[in-house]
C-alpha cells in the first residue's frame, strides 16, 4: 500500500499513520520529499480497508497495490491454471471448449433434441437449466430434480458431460449425482453461503459475473470457492447491466484479457446471456474467443418459438451450425484449438 500524505503534514500526523500502519502489520518504508511525505506500507495481508487510512488527519490519498484476493490471482499461479471437466474436457489449455444447449430443460425429448444437435457439431458440454431463477415468481421455474434426471439421460446418450445451475447450497448433494460442472449463476455471485458450500464440493465450479458486479468483485466470490479448497473455478462473462439498454447486457469483452491478466483462472463468455437476441449472438462469440475466452456457454433450441425461456435468445440449429464453421476458422487464429471433430451423429 501506498500512503500519500498532505503537503503540509505534520510529523505527529505521519507518526500516528505510521503507527496505525505497523498495528494493521504492514512494514513502513519512508521517503521524504521536499513537499510531501510518502509511505510504503509492505505486507502480506490484503486484507484490510483502504478507508481506514484515507480518514486520518493529514492523509491525501491511498493506494492499494496488492489485490484483495490471494488464491485466485495471476501470482498464485503464473502459468495459468487448467480446470478438468469430467474425463477429457479441460479449460485453460489450448482448446476453446464449447458448452450449448438450451435455457431450460423443458421435457426428455426436447432435451434430447437439442443434446442431439449440438452433438452433432462436436460440443463437449450439454447446458441446461433445472433450477430457474427468473425475474418473475410467474415464469417457468425448472423442472427441478427431473429436469436433471432428462439432461444427464440426454447427455450420457451423446457422450456430452452437463453443466447446469445450482441455485442453493441445499441443491448441492443431489446436483452432484447428475452434474459435471455447478454453474453460480449472477444473480448468485456473492451468494456466499453457496459460495462457501462450493468450496468443498470436488466438481468444478462455473461462476459467472454478476450482473452489476466489478472484475475485483467477481474475483473475490473466485476466492470464496478456492479458500474453502475447490481451486477448480471456471469464470464466465455473461454481460453486465450499463446504461445502455438497446441489448439485454452489455458483454464486457474487455474482461476477458483483463481476467487473464489478473487471474490464473479460465474466463469464458456466454453471449446469450449478454445480447438477448439471436441475431447478435454470433459476432459476439466470435469476438469473444477472438479476445481469448477459454470456452463459450450458448443457448440452442430446437423450436426457439416454443422455448419455455430465453427463447428470443436461442440460436437455431442451423446458425449454431455456421456459428461452429467461423470459430473453426478464427480459433486457430488466435493461437487455439477448436474441437477437432464432429463426434456423434
Ligand atoms: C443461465 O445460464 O441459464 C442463466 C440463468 O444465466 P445468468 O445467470 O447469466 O442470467
Ligand atoms: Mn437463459
Amino acid at each position: 500500500m501506498v500512503v500519500v500524505m498532505q503537503e503540509g503534514a505534520t510529523e505527529e500526523q505521519i507518526q500516528s499513520v505510521i503507527v496505525r500502519l505497523m498495528r494493521m502489520g504492514f512494514d513502513i518504508h519512508r521517503s521524504t520529499g521536499a513537499l510531501q511525505t510518502v509511505l510504503g506500507g509492505v505486507g502480506s495481508n490484503p486484507d484490510f480497508d483502504t478507508r481506514e487510512i484515507e480518514l486520518l488527519d493529514g492523509v491525501q490519498e491511498v493506494h492499494r497495490i496488492l489485490a484483495p484476493y490471494k488464491l485466485a490471482s495471476r501470482h498464485f499461479r503464473p502459468e495459468g491454471s487448467i480446470v478438468q471437466v469430467g474425463n477429457g474436457v479441460a479449460f485453460g489449455g489450448p482448446e476453446v471448449v464449447m458448452m450449448a444447449g438450451p435455457c431450460s430443460v423443458e421435457s426428455l425429448e426436447q432435451i434430447d433434441a437439442i443434446a442431439a444437435v449440438v452433438a452433432r457439431q462436436g460440443v463437449r458440454v450439454l447446458r441446461g437449466g433445472a433450477f430457474k431463477p427468473r425475474t418473475s415468481p410467474y415464469s417457468f421455474q425448472g423442472l427441478g430434480y427431473k429436469g436433471l434426471e432428462y439432461m444427464r439421460q440426454a447427455a450420457d446418450r451423446y457422450k456430452l458431460l452437463v453443466v447446469s445451475e445450482v441455485m442453493d447450497h441445499t441443491q448441492i448433494p443431489t446436483m452432484l449425482e447428475y452434474v459435471d460442472l455447478l454453474q453460480v449463476g449472477t444473480r448468485n455471485m456473492q451468494n456466499f453461503n453457496l459460495l462457501k458450500e462450493l468450496g468443498k464440493v470436488n466438481k468444478p465450479v462455473l461462476l459467472k459475473r454478476g450482473i452489476s458486479a466489478t472484475v475485483e468483485e467477481w474475483l473475490l466470490s473466485a476466492e470464496y470457492i478456492m479458500s474453502g479448497g475447490n481451486y477448480n473455478v471456471v469464470l464466465c462473462e455473461r454481460g453486465i447491466r450499463t446504461f445502455e439498454n438497446a441489448t439485454r447486457n452489455t458483454l464486457d469483452v474487455s474482461a476477458i484479457p483483463l481476467v487473464h491478466k489478473l487471474s490464473h483462472l479460465p474466463v469464458i463468455a456466454d453471449p446469450s446471456h449478454a445480447m438477448g437476441r439471436r441475431d447478435f449472438v454470433l459476432p459476439m462469440a466470435r469476438a469473444a474467443v477472438a479476445a481469448g475466452a477459454d470456452g463459450l456457454l450458448l443457448e440452442v433450441h430446437h423450436e426457439p418459438e416454443k422455448a419455455l425461456s430465453d427463447g428470443p435468445q436461442a440460436l437455431y440449429p442451423q446458425q449454431f451450425e455456421e456459428l461452429v464453421a467461423e470459430l473453426r476458422l478464427i480459433a486457430p487464429a488466435v493461437g487455439r484449438t477448436f474441437q477437432s471433430s464432429v463426434t456423434c451423429s
